[in-house]
């Protein structure tokens, strides 16, 4: 017989004080971070200086006490970590989170509820449905709808492509797969791809389709597109029209993709893991209108819902579509006469033990409601806007495009420096920018050339906050480019 193990850091009713005192200590540690981030985003650490400390930790030899460990956590990760909540962060798609959320990731890991069926999660399944229902209603879907909560909006894509093609072979038995085609514009996610791939699609399935002067899908490129493909004797089997870009925030034509959609009998999708915000908005829902055409739907509340990683949503038009995805296994969700009106969100899922990622987002509308959430989306859609005029008005930067969602895509080039010295300057600003921990900016490159990012998700930066931001670009970008000059 082994001796009877210690219970004491065991989630267990003989433990209700250990756990309440050891939570306390980690709120405390967590406030005391909080408190001490302003005016900072990151402190600068590059990879060499970050792995060394983390490596030389004895894995075998553990602390045993909660402050000890809590502390030893503070300086190889909290102490250096990224805080989306500072106005200076503005680099990728992360959000500041909402309070209600935080409240219920208390409830998510503690509880441990596992989404996968009914007898592991009693009330969590109704409350995951209630809230696919509720986002369906929102998207325009009818009553048939339904969806699942996934880790993200590459899961969500991924799924959506699958339901595609399981739906595709079936309406058109002994197609072979490589005839299968999948239309997309050039801007649209690379989880596009990677879906093909996985989905064992061939290299070729994914069809570039051009964008137009908004850089949104072109509709007439698209009209084209499936016509010479359906002339080779290929299959459509999906559009996937984005509801804004991770570059430049676009809406792709969502009504006109609905019509070729439906006049080729082809599977669309809207992939507004980015866009989905502007379900809450009241001012600016009519922006996706022509996404209650979709057969199916991705949405990350990770994104512009606030909400912490992971929340994601694939909602479909049809239900029924989802059964593509149902297996049976007999000690989970048996396909007998006893067990067959379970409600088991397996059935639904790609995943199997599941979190109740869905409880994040119920607190969220519960406590602070969608209008509130609408009116965050509203605050940094005009923030992007009132960044972009900022831009466009000064001469010591250039300004890609004028910002459609939250992103600013610009960079420093003072009248005469040339596109290939402004080139040279972009990932040397951004570098800089993070070591000196001043702030943080993304970059990317559009038709070849590079740009700066302004990824704007936070509704508690002002427009001085992000012109900020700005200045220190330009200031750096003078300072290293008498650099490269000397
Ligand atoms: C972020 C994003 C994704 C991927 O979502 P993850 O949650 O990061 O997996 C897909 N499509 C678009 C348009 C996105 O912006």
């Amino acid at each position: 017989m082994n001796p009877t193990p210690p219970l004491d850091h065991l989630f267990h009713s003989s433990q209700s004080g250990r756990y309440a005192q050891a939570m306390h200590l980690g709120v405390s540690e967590l406030s005391a971070a909080l408190a001490r981030t302003v005016g900072r985003p990151a402190t600068g650490r590059a990879p060499e200086q970050a792995s060394k400390p983390i490596a030389d930790v004895d894995l075998d030899n553990p602390l045993g006490d909660i402050p000890a460990a809590l502390a030893e956590m503070r300086a190889l990760y909290l102490d250096d970590a990224v805080w989306f909540h500072e106005p200076a962060y503005a680099a990728h798609l992360n959000c500041p989170v909402v309070i209600p959320a935080l409240l219920a990731e208390l409830f998510v890991s503690g509880v441990n509820s596992s989404l996968d069926t009914f007898d592991q999660s009693v009330g969590g399944t109704y409350i995951e449905r209630h809230l696919i229902e509720w986002t369906a209603g929102r998207i325009g879907f009818g009553t048939g709808a339904d969806g699942v909560f996934t880790s993200g909006g590459t899961q969500s894509n991924l799924q959506a492509l699958l339901l595609a093609r399981d739906h595709t072979h079936l309406a058109w038995p002994g197609t072979p797969s490589a005839a299968l085609r999948i239309f997309a514009s050039t801007d649209a996610h690379f989880s596009v791809q990677k879906s093909a791939r996985l989905l064992g699609l061939g290299e070729e399935a994914v069809v570039a389709v051009p964008v137009d002067e908004h850089r949104r899908l072109d509709a007439v490129a698209l009209a084209r597109a499936l016509a010479t493909s359906a002339e080779r004797g290929e299959v459509p089997m999906a559009i996937v029209a984005t509801a804004g870009t991770t570059d430049f925030g676009a809406i792709d034509p969502l009504a006109d993709i609905a019509v070729l959609a439906r006049a080729y009998d082809t599977w669309m999708h809207v992939d507004a893991a980015y866009g989905g915000g502007l379900l809450a908005s009241s001012t600016r829902r009519d922006r996706l209108s022509g996404i209650e055409h979709a057969r199916s739907v991705t949405i990350d509340f990770h994104k512009t819902w606030f909400q912490p990683v992971s929340a994601s949503a694939l909602v479909v038009a049809d239900g029924r579509d989802l059964g593509h995805v149902t297996w049976h296994a007999d000690y989970l969700n048996p396909r007998d006469a006893f067990d067959t009106d379970s409600p088991n969100q397996v059935d639904k899922s790609l995943q199997t033990t599941r979190r109740f990622d869905a409880l994040k987002l119920w607190l969220t509308l519960r406590i602070m409601g969608p209008e509130q959430i609408g009116t965050y989306v509203d605050t940094i859609v005009d923030l992007a806007n009132a960044t972009g005029s900022t831009i466009a008005a000064r001469s010591d930067v250039e300004l890609a495009a004028v910002p459609q969602l939250s992103t600013v895509v610009f960079r420093f080039r003072p009248p005469a420096m040339s596109e290939d010295a402004a080139d040279d300057l972009v990932p040397r600003i951004r570098a800089a920018l993070y070591e000196r921990g001043l702030a943080m900016v993304a970059a990317t490159r559009v038709d070849g050339r590079r740009w700066l990012k302004l990824t704007l998700l936070n509704p508690a930066a002002t427009p001085a906050d992000i012109e900020r931001i700005v200045d220190l670009v330009v200031e750096l970008g003078r300072e290293l480019g008498t650099e490269a000059v000397a």
